[in-house]
């Protein structure tokens, strides 16, 4: 009998057997998705090797149910890449492909192949036009245009104004027949003038261009508006040009419709977004057209990184130090890692782009593995913002903002530009503080207190979602001496407003922006100038283009120096940069002020008069001396449980059955078990353990020897615990 072996969407580190009835196995190659029987329940499972023979088992496998598939669901390359993704991040097969494939192929539904419609003259017609008279222009029109040559149904409609009666009473006599082929491409056309590059584009596309046939990665490290975009446009010509297709990655949903329809806007037809925000039905159908090779520009965010391509040329990763490109949950994978390991397996190029490259591709740049372009100007103005440190210590701060700050603000609002105050908290004030015994609201289910949100007139916790009614008087003492301590966007806001009564003040935060029109809306008052001053968090560093805007102010850069993972001081320099990225118009250099109450920081000393290319070099040799990533791996067991001591427990367990390696010179340290920075979270403890080894390789043996061990033990049940390779953050 044959048996083959199945993988089933459960979160099991196993895979599973059924036997074959002899009529499917020709079918089953790895890849193919068949209903299985699983408990009481059918699954659909994934084959991962074709059926083999076997003397007859001596237990009892159940046989298949069904094939669904006559070309595999999981192309070959893809289906590799997922069994790359699962190993390389110890996460369930099953859930890998479970997590690529669009929700109708889960649910075990079959993609029809997208078709267009033709029609043929029939020989009915053919008699038809000759007896026709003369005035049936209508009906003459279109059966002299199908005489010539079958046509498709969209570009004859098209073509003929008023031909829809016409066609539709030729159909009914069966002068013209309609049938469907396999849905095509429009030829490929230029369909804007490019810009003549600048010398220095002209000068990074050459570089790039340089790279040898088949896989390389390049770096393109430029400021925004530097055109890092266009050279992806001029790369992407070539490629489409060759007839393969260009995979563009973004970090958010947000950015993708500006940057597809850069695209759209040079290469007309065949460019298609594929996002979570888009519903099912349409993300199974970008899938299918990518596959079949009708699509061929795909502009996605990260799970993007795994859509089957049917000729891929070149995949772009544009801002690829963004944290987003790290899922945080289920399978917890970089999408830009993964697609540079793609493109390395299926030997076509790779650009990762940025105006602050992450540390990990800066090494990789300095080794020589990755070919490093840098654009050092902005395409339309030159000069780069200055970047002052602002002292606050003994200065009055009103709602948190110096005196030279808003004296800043109003200098530049007074030249008719735009300013912009950054700040990474929301809601008006993170503590209310009883003045009369020290009493805060804290959230019943976190080490942490509510935060105050005066707009939508509530208490609300940021990590778990509680609210509360904002409270009168004291849970303690029942005073009514409540304070707002400290400040949110929101307390910043309402500051300005008093400020500067004039301008239009807007807040742009996720509390603000419920909706992606209401983003667009507010983003079109600022480039039209309607804004005056925005306030806003992350939301207002990443990618968009002011170009009104002089001034940027960052109210607290302090935060992240107390940060305690290793890499806030990198994303303080990242998001710093990008705000500065921001900020300069035509002729008017731009102006940066960091508040801090640490100017002597030599981080900050050094980002502030050098930049972030030097910056980030200082940092990058930190990390080697502490051996901290990119100079060694880590990886994260968390665990959680309603007891802080049961989470111990099982993580105490974990480390006892490490697998040891004594005497060598690249040891993995097992550091922890500890609490978490935040222990309780959503009312559940927090702990981890962290693992580190110089050797990347040495670390994945280890643990793929570890979690069989681990799976099975018996505290293992009674906690929720998760591995992250490669963590992004380390709380
Ligand atoms: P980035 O992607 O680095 O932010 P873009 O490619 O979007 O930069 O370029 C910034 C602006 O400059 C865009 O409006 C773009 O159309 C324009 N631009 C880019 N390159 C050129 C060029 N060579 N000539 C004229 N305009 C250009
Ligand atoms: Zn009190
Ligand atoms: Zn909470």
């Amino acid at each position: 009998m044959k048996l083959v072996t199945v993988s089933v969407p459960v979160p099991l580190r196993r895979t599973f057997e059924y036997s074959v009835p002899t009529t499917f196995a020709e079918q089953l190659v790895p890849g193919t998705r068949v209903r299985v029987p699983f408990g009481r329940r059918q699954l659909i499972g994934v084959v991962l090797a074709a059926p083999r023979e076997v003397a007859a088992p001596d237990y009892a496998c159940k046989p298949i149910t069904e094939v669904l598939d006559a070309q595999p669901a999981l192309p070959p390359e893809l289906f590799e890449l997922c069994r790359w993704t699962a190993d390389y991040y110890q996460h369930p097969i099953g859930e890998v492909f479970a997590a690529v494939l669009p929700g109708p192929l889960r649910r075990g539904e079959v993609l029809a192949m997208a078709t267009d419609t033709w029609l043929r003259l029939s020989a009915a017609g053919q008699q038809a036009l000759a007896t026709l008279p003369a005035r049936a222009t209508a009906r003459r029109g279109v059966l002299e245009a199908l005489a010539i040559a079958p046509l498709p149904r969209a570009s004859l409609l098209a073509a003929q104004a008023g031909a829809g009666t016409a066609l539709r009473r030729a159909l009914a006599e069966g002068w013209v027949e309609a049938y469907e082929v396999a849905a095509q491409l429009p030829p490929l056309a230029l369909m804007e003038p490019e810009p003549t590059l600048s010398a220095e584009q002209a000068a990074a596309l050459a570089a790039l261009a340089a790279a040898p046939e088949g896989f390389s990665t390049g770096l393109l490290e430029g400021v925004t508006g530097s055109g890092k975009t266009e050279i992806y446009l001029r790369l992407t010509a070539q490629v489409l040009a060759a007839g393969r297709q260009v995979l563009v990655l973004a970090p958010e949903i947000g950015l993708t419709p500006q940057l597809a329809e850069r695209f759209a806007a040079r290469f007309g037809a065949g460019v298609a977004r594929f996002h979570s925000g888009l519903g099912e039905t349409e993300r199974a159908q970008v899938w299918q057209a990518a596959r079949d090779g009708t699509v061929r520009v795909i502009v996605g965010t990260r799970s993007a990184v795994f859509v089957p391509l049917a000729a891929p040329g070149l995949i772009i990763v544009d801002e690829e130090h963004d944290v987003s490109y790290k899922q945080q949950d289920g399978l917890r994978y970089a999408a830009r890692d993964v697609a540079v390991l793609r493109a390395s397996r299926l030997g076509v190029p790779v650009l990762l782009g940025s105006a602050t490259p992450s540390l990990e591709s800066r090494a990789n740049a300095e080794s020589g593995r990755y070919r490093h372009v840098q654009l050092r100007s902005r395409v339309q103005n030159s000069a780069p913002p200055t970047i002052g440190l602002l002292d606050v210590r003994q200065q009055a701060l009103e709602h948190g903002l110096s005196e030279p700050l808003l004296a800043a603000v109003a200098r530049h609002l007074a030249a008719g530009n735009q300013a912009l105050l950054f700040l990474n908290r929301r809601g008006y004030a993170p503590v209310l503080l009883c003045h009369d015994c020290g009493w805060m609201l804290p959230c019943p289910n976190c080490d942490a207190r509510l935060v105050l949100h005066r707009g939508r007139k509530r208490m609300a916790c940021h990590h778990c979602g509680q609210i509360a009614p904002v409270p009168k008087t004291c849970g303690d003492c029942g005073g009514s001496a409540l304070v707002p301590i400290g400040q949110g966007t929101e307390r910043i806001e309402e500051a300005l407003r008093l400020r500067f009564p004039e301008a239009r003040v807007e807040r742009f935060d996720s509390d603000r922006l419920r909706s992606a029109a209401q983003m667009q809306k507010l983003f079109a008052d600022v480039r039209s100038g309607a804004v005056n001053l925005l306030v806003g968090t992350q939301v207002l560093a990443k990618g968009h283009d002011f170009a009104g805007l002089t001034f940027a102010g960052l109210v607290d850069v302090d935060q992240a120096l107390y940060g305690s993972d290793f890499r806030a001081l990198e994303r303080m320099g990242q998001l710093v940069t990008q705000v500065a990225g921001r900020v300069g118009r035509a002729g008017q250099p731009g102006e940066v002020l960091l508040q801090t109450h640490q100017p002597e920081h030599p981080a900050l000393q050094l980002l502030a008069r050098e930049g972030y290319p030097a910056f980030a070099a200082a940092q990058l040799r930190e990390r080697r001396d502490f051996e901290l990533p990119p100079f060694s791996s880590l990886a994260l067991l968390r665990a959680e449980a309603r007891r802080e001591e049961t989470a111990l427990a099982f993580l105490r367990s974990a480390r006892a059955v490490f697998p040891a390696r004594d005497g060598s010179d690249t040891p993995v340290e097992v550091l922890g078990p500890a609490a978490a920075t935040m222990a309780r979270r959503a009312g559940y403890q927090h702990a981890q353990l962290l693992l580190k080894c110089r050797s990347r390789a040495k670390l994945h043996r280890a643990i793929s020897e570890w979690l069989p061990l681990l799976e099975s033990h018996a505290d293992a049940r009674r906690v929720r615990w998760s591995l992250d390779i490669d963590p992004a953050d380390l709380f």
